[in-house]
């Protein structure tokens, strides 16, 4: 059984590369088959992961754009288990390409359908936008990871992102599911984490992650060294969080098989 999440939040900033990259490098460290969809234009997970852009052919863009079999744009990371379809800047233009082509909204889940075999979890990393792009992402998964970004306003925008679920629910992907919302960043040393905290739990109750992921200094350096933090500094607090939160997903799936 494959499983496709996608990691999605409009706010920019929130956690969602950082989550995509680490979460699929630490599900691969434990043995799973992972994908990293880079569909943010920023690039910001191909980078992160180590693939440098200018090495790329064929990336996403060309996957929704020009029917490029999804197989042709994947790359090897250093992480064994853990493969890649990267963005480059080119797909910036794809949301207004797409408009007028048939079945716009479901390129993306078409295409992933051809790999989805070949893994065990396939995560999407959305860019900070509810267009077409997300729509895409929303429509291919099974599921979707909200991050939260433990700071005021927290809850902020969520309605919007909620609503965006609905209606794809509605009328592209029935089977969508929340797969889980992850605490992002939580500052340990000020009260105001908590009470973030408290209001997410009274709002999405079960479906938040018992893992909280903490502000750490090596998940903001490792990317600039193209490297997931479970290479980057496994001993460090970021790896140790990220690997309880595959785990704790990994756990959530089997659960309910
Ligand atoms: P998004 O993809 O939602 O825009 P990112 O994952 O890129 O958010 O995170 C935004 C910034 O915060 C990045 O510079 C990232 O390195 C940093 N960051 C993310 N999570 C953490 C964390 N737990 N501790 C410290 N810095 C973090
Ligand atoms: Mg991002």
């Amino acid at each position: 059984m494959s499983k496709i999440i996608a990691i999605a939040n409009q706010k920019g900033g929130v956690g969602k590369t950082t989550t995509s990259v680490n979460l699929g490098a630490c599900m691969a460290t434990l043995g799973k088959r992972v994908l990293l969809v880079d569909i943010d234009p920023q690039g910001n997970t191909t980078s992160g992961i180590g693939i440098n852009k200018a090495d790329v052919n064929n990336c996403i863009y060309d996957v929704l754009i020009n029917d490029v079999h999804p197989k042709d744009a994947m790359f090897e990371t250093k992480i064994e288990g853990l493969k890649i379809i990267p963005a480059t800047i080119q797909l910036a233009g794809a949301e207004i390409e797409m408009v007028p082509t048939i079945s716009r909204e479901l390129r993306l889940k078409k295409a992933l359908s051809l790999v989805k075999d070949q893994f065990d979890y396939i995560l999407i990393d959305c860019p900070p936008s509810l267009g077409l792009l997300t729509i895409n992402s929303l429509t291919a998964a099974d599921s979707v990871i909200i991050p939260i970004q433990c700071e005021y306003y927290a809850l902020e925008g969520l309605s919007q992102l909620l609503n965006t679920v609905r209606l794809v629910q509605k009328h592209l992907n029935t089977a969508l599911q929340i797969e889980g919302v992850l605490l992002t960043m939580l500052d340990a040393r000020t009260n105001l984490g908590i009470q973030v905290i408290e209001e997410v739990k009274k709002y999405f109750q079960q479906k938040v992650y018992q893992t909280i992921i903490p502000r750490n200094v090596r998940l903001s350096e490792a990317p600039s060294h193209g490297e997931a933090i479970i290479t980057y500094d496994p001993r460090s607090k970021g790896a140790e969080v990220y690997l309880e939160l595959a785990k704790e997903v990994i756990m959530y799936e089997q659960a309910a098989r």
